[in-house]
């Protein structure tokens, strides 16, 4: 049994009274910006790197992307996820990226099983790992050997309604699951300042200020960041930002608040501000 599936069976096989006292796993919201940021070697993939290589190996790692936006929530319950290299008008190096980890079923179950009291679950074949995942792990974890399993960012739930499907996830911490968020919470493409990449448009600062304001001491508030004036042209599809809201919600549960891992913006219109929930 790999140390994953052994993770994934503890809820079950084990009473909370009979484990050791566990090391309660942080998780992470990450900005991961550019697919380009997977090839390239900056200040925000350098933090990325170094903040896992602090952490325990991880028995598996929950990944809540972007870049899978779904109608209801769904889980890749798959033993060897796919690579998706879904963006296109990138060099050809970036296409020829693979990220082969394994999946967990036992792992993707016990998401299911966790989830499943709060909203209906799909269990996905055909989905895989994309580079709102693998751009951020092959920084975090080069030799892609610890097991991941993909869950969707709920786009049809309310934003506390993510809020507590990421505190459901809690229990996983104290299995040795890394929980990874990977969005952008300002993502405005079509204001992008391409040849401007350390810019902030004044909109873009005052929404990412107010987001660190609200993680790093009431998490609970994220459920009124959707009123921030600046929200429309921060979010103007809110599928970047909404991978948050899951950390918001294992901060919320924990009954602590997050700290900022690395911040600044890119290009005017993103943010690559990234938080930790520690403890
Ligand atoms: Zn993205």
């Amino acid at each position: 049994m790999s140390p994953a599936e052994d993770a994934g069976h503890e809820s079950t096989s084990t009473t909370p009274a009979e484990r050791p006292i566990p090391h309660r796993m942080p998780a992470a919201f990450i900005g991961h910006g550019s697919p380009m940021n997977t090839l390239e070697d900056n200040r925000f993939t350098r933090a990325w790197a170094e903040f896992a290589a602090k952490l325990p190996r991880p028995n598996a790692i929950v990944s809540i992307s972007a870049h899978w936006w779904t109608k209801g929530s769904a889980v890749t319950v798959m033993e060897a996820p796919r690579t998706i290299h879904d963006f296109s008008g990138f060099p050809p190096e970036l296409s020829a990226v693979s990220y082969p980890a394994p999946g967990s079923l036992a792992l993707a179950s016990s998401v299911i099983g966790l989830l499943s009291p709060y909203t209906a679950v799909i269990a996905d074949t055909a989905w895989g790992l994309d580079h709102g995942t693998w751009s951020v792990l092959a920084h975090m974890f080069p030799a892609a050997d610890i097991p991941v399993v993909q869950l969707s960012v709920d786009a049809g739930a309310t934003t506390a309604q993510r809020v507590a499907l990421g505190a459901a996830l809690t229990p996983l911490r104290d299995q040795g699951v890394f929980i990874l968020a990977s969005g952008n919470v300002v993502h405005n493409l079509a204001m992008m300042s391409w040849h401007e990449p350390d810019t902030a448009f004044d909109w873009n600062t005052a929404f990412d200020d107010r987001a660190r304001e609200i993680m790093t001491t009431d998490p609970i508030d994220i459920v009124t960041l959707h009123e921030h004036p600046a929200f429309s042209l921060a979010a103007p599809t809110p599928e970047h930002l909404q991978p948050l809201d899951y950390i918001a919600g294992l901060a919320v549960a924990a009954e602590t608040t997050a700290e900022v891992l690395i911040d600044g913006p890119m290009m005017g219109s993103l943010s690559m501000t990234s938080y930790i929930v520690g403890s």
